[in-house]
């Protein structure tokens, strides 16, 4: 009987590999097509000031404009294919094309926040194509905010703080995406030169406990001690809202004040209210 079992626990992780590596390889073909056929698309959503109210960034969001498969599940591919590095550099052209054509239209420009994945780190000439960028576009840096994404953890710290350092020097921000989320977040803080943090959003999720808050409250105070601003996203109820601005917060983001947005919709943001 046991046996059979065994057979049978084998049988099924062997189907589901198989299954994976079959679901992954259409992703990946999918992901080859949509870059050489314009088949991105960046979305964007609000980063309010908990203090005013006001729209003080963007963070842009990637999709695939004909299939509906969760960036979530695409990055993940992307990043095992390599196929990561491209699609970075695609977003970041994007984003600062926005920043071009925003500023053409008279709009008053704020940080994007662009997601970067620790693997695509690998990609060396990153910090010369994104300063090459904003050079022949004439955008200031301070407009972009590099925010750290990790799906695979951190392996060469000295690497990392040298490839951040010099990004730093670009003029960029950097954001510690997801904190809180992977156990690796604590020890990231000693050693990663970043101007701020995002908590994840499980911190806050509908079932937190009064332990989640006195965790979220001390984060708090832990980066406003280490001089780091702090974003909270995913935020998707008032109460939640109500807590963060309690412990002292800066900025939120989440369904409650807008969901992502096509580019074209973020000229009507300018403050918003919470009511
Ligand atoms: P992230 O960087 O943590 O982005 C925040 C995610 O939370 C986004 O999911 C956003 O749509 C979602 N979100 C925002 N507000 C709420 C809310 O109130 N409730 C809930 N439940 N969710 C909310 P999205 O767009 O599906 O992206 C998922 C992840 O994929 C991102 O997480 C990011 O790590 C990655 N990603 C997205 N775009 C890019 C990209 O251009 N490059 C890279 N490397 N990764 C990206
Ligand atoms: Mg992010
Ligand atoms: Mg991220
Ligand atoms: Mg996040």
């Amino acid at each position: 009987q046991a046996k059979k079992t065994q057979k049978n626990t084998y049988l099924f992780y062997r189907k589901n590999m198989v299954e994976v590596l079959e679901r992954n390889n259409k992703i990946e073909s999918i992901l080859k097509e949509a870059m050489d056929n314009n088949g991105f698309k960046l979305l964007y959503q609000p980063q309010v000031s908990i203090k005013n109210s006001q729209v003080i960034g963007l963070e842009a969001l990637i999709r695939l404009k004909n299939y509906n498969i969760s960036p979530e599940q695409f990055i993940l591919v992307a990043e095992e294919m390599h196929i990561i590095h491209k699609i970075g550099r695609w977003v970041t052209k994007e984003v600062i094309l926005q920043l071009d054509q925003w500023r053409k239209s008279d709009e008053e420009l704020k940080p994007i926040g662009i997601n970067f994945s620790v693997k695509q780190m690998e990609d060396k000439e990153y910090i010369s194509f994104l300063k090459d960028l904003l050079l022949q576009y004439d955008i200031d840096p301070k407009y972009i905010d590099i925010e750290i994404t990790e799906n695979e953890l951190i392996k060469n710290e000295e690497y990392a703080i040298e490839y951040l350092n010099q990004l730093k020097e670009v003029g960029v921000t950097i954001s510690l995406d997801d904190f809180g989320k992977g156990y690796s977040s604590l020890h990231y803080l000693t050693f990663l030169p970043i101007n701020k943090i995002k908590l994840d959003k499980s911190l806050y999720q509908k079932d937190a406990s009064k332990y989640n808050y006195i965790i979220m409250e001390n984060i708090i105070a832990l980066a406003h001690d280490l001089s780091l601003e702090v974003v909270a996203e995913g935020v998707e109820t008032k109460s939640q809202y109500n807590k963060l601005q309690e412990l002292k917060c800066d900025y939120v983001q989440g369904f409650l004040f807008s969901k992502p947005i096509e580019a074209k919709a973020v000229k009507a943001l300018k403050r918003i209210t919470i009511v």
